[in-house]
């Protein structure tokens, strides 16, 4: 009796820059595990088959999309495959997000521009794509009669959205801050349609995304250095990781969060609360 039993989930950058578990990868898998039929996204196809192949190995019903989502077209395209392939849409789960290390004054326009459209357009783009195919779901009447259940969106923002985390990289806070508004607008646009809309904001999470770009910034160029100082940074002394996300999203997609719309679930160890 899986929490997402009968709900068709579209995760929109299901794969992996890396090996690992990424957050994408994380929430498309436990999605499948608890019952969905999960569409898996990517710019990258060979990364949405990698997760797709685990999906497939557990059991899960999953396709595959391949789609820039900066690309209004490609989106738009990606839920009519949805709709051929599995006849609705119940979750749509934005997890793409692209981060450039760089001092304000070093951003190029084209780099703020490319940001922007990655991180912050896309999740217009797909939300302006999926709703109106989750509001021609019927309404579900739960065990206390109340109406719900017509769909659910999760935008993966971060912390670094409200917060300064010790890194320069205006375009990824920029962007991870306006997803925030842009979730609470559609949460109330639809709060009475039975759609529900939610961010997650992650702290400093060990998924193969940090690898590349903030080896530099932290470790000159050494990952496991990298690494310990970004565990000393944590009130726990450890990251977080994509399952502590994939669960935190399971949460909002299913309908323990029936009641839960235009929130911002800090998903960091603390970090967030912390002065210095
Ligand atoms: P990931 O391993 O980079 O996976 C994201 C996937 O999205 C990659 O396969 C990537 O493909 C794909 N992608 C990139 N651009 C795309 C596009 N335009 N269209 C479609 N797919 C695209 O990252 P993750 O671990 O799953 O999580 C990333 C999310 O968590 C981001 O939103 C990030 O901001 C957020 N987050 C992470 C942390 C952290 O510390 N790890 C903290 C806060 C928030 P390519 O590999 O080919 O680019």
């Amino acid at each position: 009796m899986g929490k997402l039993r009968d709900r068709v989930a579209i995760v929109v950058g299901a794969g992996s820059v890396g090996p690992g578990w990424g957050n994408g990868k994380a929430a498309a898998v436990l999605f499948a595990r608890e019952g969905a039929r999960v569409l898996a996204v990517d710019i990258d196809p060979e990364a949405a088959a990698e997760t797709a192949g685990i999906i497939a190995r557990d059991g899960g019903t999953v396709e595959t999309f391949a789609a820039d989502v900066s690309d209004a077209g490609q989106v738009e395209a990606m839920v009519d495959a949805c709709l051929e392939r599995f006849g609705r849409v119940d979750v749509l789960h934005n997890n793409v997000g692209i981060v450039a290390p760089r001092p304000t004054v070093e951003v190029s326009e084209a780099d703020w521009d490319r940001i922007c459209a990655v991180n912050l357009k896309s999740m217009f783009l797909t939300c302006r794509a999926a709703l109106p195919a989750m509001e021609r779901n019927e309404f579900r009447i739960d065990p206390d009669g109340r109406r719900i259940g017509r769909g659910a969106v999760i935008n993966i923002s971060s912390v670094s959205g409200i917060r300064w985390t010790g890194v320069p990289y205006v375009t990824y806070s920029v962007t991870k801050g306006a997803i925030l508004p842009l979730t609470r607008s559609i949460a109330l646009e639809y709060a009475d349609r039975g759609i529900r809309a939610n961010a997650i904001l992650p702290g400093l999470m060990n998924t193969p995304m940090i690898v590349e770009p903030l080896k530099d910034v932290y470790g000159g160029g050494d990952v496991d250095r990298m690494i310990d100082a970004r565990d000393a940074q944590c009130p726990t002394g450890y990251m977080g990781d994509g399952w502590d996300v994939a669960h935190a999203a399971l949460f909002l997609a299913s309908d323990d969060a029936r009641y839960v719309t235009g929130a911002e679930l800090v998903v960091d160890g603390g970090i967030s609360a912390k002065l210095v």
